[in-house]
């Protein structure tokens, strides 16, 4: 049970209040105990730092962690203390990735169809040299991608609403436990607001 309760996910921000991993609930608990994190009330956003953490009594069927003289309360969110850490991993080139990065929708009209009916357009084509890159790889709806053809977008007469490049984000949607319900205010707003830069 107690085990369970450790393995949980919680969330971690850096101190812009981005998403940038997840750990375990007992990973976020060592890192309260350090002060080099503060838990986040995902209601209200208050921010507790061990002390205030370890009074508060788990209300009633809230998920709690059973220690030595007391009932812990587990974090769901924490916010990271100190120096901003971006993801170490990068993000993964994949056709799943590529999607995410490109919402779903074709990179030169804006259309966002069935998945079936996006494909995967490299700008410069290979047939030209083109690699299977971040940067040279967006979605196109099949329209746009037959008039395309084996050409640049430039000999086709066509433009890419925005210049592709390698996401900053790390996937958090596969995170293997699944996610916790409370993280939807900070995650989906990273995903959508996500800076392409
Ligand atoms: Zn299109």
């Amino acid at each position: 049970m107690v085990a369970k309760m450790l393995n949980r996910p919680a969330l971690v921000l850096n101190r812009s209040w981005q998403p940038v991993n997840v750990a375990t609930v007992a990973r976020a608990l060592v890192m309260l105990w350090n002060e080099a994190a503060r838990v986040v009330d995902p209601h209200d956003y208050q921010l507790y730092d061990w002390a205030d953490w370890s009074r508060l009594a788990p209300r009633d069927g809230e998920p709690f962690v059973q220690a030595v003289s007391r009932r812990l309360r587990v974090p769901e969110v924490v916010v990271l203390a100190g120096y901003d850490r971006l993801p170490e991993a990068a993000v993964a080139f994949s056709r799943r990735n590529i999607f995410k990065r490109d919402r779903y929708a074709c990179q030169y009209c804006g259309v966002q169809p069935a998945v079936d009916e996006l494909s995967i357009d490299h700008v410069l084509p290979r047939s030209h040299g083109g690699m299977s890159t971040w940067e040279n790889c967006v979605l196109a709806c099949l329209a746009c991608n037959k008039r395309k053809a084996d050409r640049t977008p430039a000999q086709a007469g066509m433009k890419l609403r925005k210049q592709p490049i390698r996401p900053q984000w790390k996937p958090l949607y596969a995170v293997r436990h699944g996610r916790i319900e409370s993280w939807s205010k900070f995650v989906s707003e990273a995903y959508w607001s996500v800076e392409l830069k």
